[in-house]
């Protein structure tokens, strides 16, 4: 569903992919590892239209969703983001955050887009949270409340961002159950996680990125239980 091929992206002088080559079918749920700085959220920015890439070419779902003429709008209909920080809108209730981008975006009245919101709102256990202000949450529940906001536009892929490492430990178990939901679902879904355990659970198939090259992927058995790259190793040793 997402095809990436031969990506490249340079900031100015400083090259941070160095020709990507990965697909995610749907249904599927692919999750990106690699060091700090290595690409993984450079990537997944420029999937959604966020960045611009300097080669190669993104498709979704067929269509192309790089370079001039790409209609982001529609790419970012069809794609959802949710980042490390929330990024929910401090000045409005909970339900509002989830309602603003199907009314905008697709144009639907307001109070149908609330009466929608709550419903999703619901399903991860936020009912009562709909007309608090996002201060008011936990960091779990402003995550999923970020995650249900992803989710209102009817995206038919999701890109994570480390959605769990501003969370405290205790808080990363419930916004970790509302992904594996949506996987069991056949959500298709793009990941970068430092959650090793997490990614080996939930992942069809696991990509190693190390300084903008995509040196190894395979199902999680193979990339945590016998990795074939050095370097793959080497990064697991340390983290794990
Ligand atoms: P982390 O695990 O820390 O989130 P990451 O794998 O997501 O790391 P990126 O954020 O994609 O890494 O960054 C990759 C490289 O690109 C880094 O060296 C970073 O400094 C560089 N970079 C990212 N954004 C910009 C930018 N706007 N301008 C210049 N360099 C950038
Ligand atoms: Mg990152």
């Amino acid at each position: 569903f997402i095809e990436i091929d031969g990506v490249h992206k340079s900031y100015g002088q400083t090259t941070v992919l160095r020709g990507i080559d990965l697909t995610v079918a749907q249904h599927q749920v692919v999750t990106l590892i690699g060091a700090s700085g290595s690409g993984k959220s450079t990537l997944l920015r420029c999937i959604n239209g966020l960045e611009e890439i300097s080669g190669g070419e993104i498709r979704v779902g067929g269509d192309v969703a790089s370079g001039r003429g790409t209609d982001v709008d529609r790419l970012r209909r069809d794609v959802g983001m949710v980042f490390q920080h929330f990024n929910l809108f401090p000045h409005m209730s909970v339900v509002r955050n989830v309602a603003l981008a199907p009314m905008q975006v697709r144009g639907i009245p307001r109070v149908e887009a609330e009466e929608q919101a709550r419903a999703l709102l619901a399903r991860v256990g936020l009912a009562d949270k709909a007309d608090s202000m996002p201060d008011r949450l936990s960091g779990g529940q402003q995550q999923r409340v970020a995650i249900v906001r992803a989710l209102a536009t009817g995206p038919r892929a999701l890109l994570l961002d480390e959605i769990t490492s501003a969370l405290d430990p205790e808080l990363v178990a419930e916004v970790l159950a509302i992904v594996r939901e949506l996987a069991e679902g056949g959500m298709t879904m793009l990941l970068a996680t430092h959650e090793m355990g997490f990614a080996r659970e939930v992942s069809n198939k696991v990509c190693f990125l190390h300084q903008g090259v995509l040196l190894e992927e395979g199902p999680p058995e193979q990339i945590f239980g016998d990795p074939q790259q050095e370097r793959t190793r080497a990064f697991l040793r340390r983290i794990v």
